[in-house]
């Protein structure tokens, strides 16, 4: 169990990016390597791979890549995070607050 708890903590202290895992959509996709004589060149892309699409406003979604092993803990992650906005969008609402504000409140919060 303690060392079930240790390998969590590892995977979670390889996540770089805490604002992605809040704020992401996972995604899967095939990746061309750019050698001209690979199978991919002729459309057998590589992978799947497992991708976390992070929006930014006004750019293009930055991928941030996703090792095999991180694929459930990040999913899950997102899950929970899409439902937390939800609720929050929820209340704010019912609040009468507008969206940047409740942003406020929520520093202030914490
Ligand atoms: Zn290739």
């Amino acid at each position: 169990m303690r060392a079930l708890r240790a390998r969590r903590r590892r995977l979670a202290s390889g996540l770089s990016d805490v604002e992605a895992l809040l704020r992401g959509t996972v995604v899967t996709q095939g990746r061309r390597c750019g050698k001209e004589n690979c199978r991919c060149a002729d459309g057998q892309l590589h992978g799947p791979y497992t991708y976390l699409s992070v929006s930014r406003p006004g750019r293009r979604p930055r991928l941030v890549y996703v090792p095999a092993e991180l694929t459930e803990t990040v999913s899950g992650q997102v899950a929970v995070a899409a439902r937390v906005e939800t609720v929050l969008g929820r209340v704010s609402r019912i609040l009468g607050l507008g969206r940047g504000r409740h942003r406020r409140c929520m520093i202030g919060m914490t």
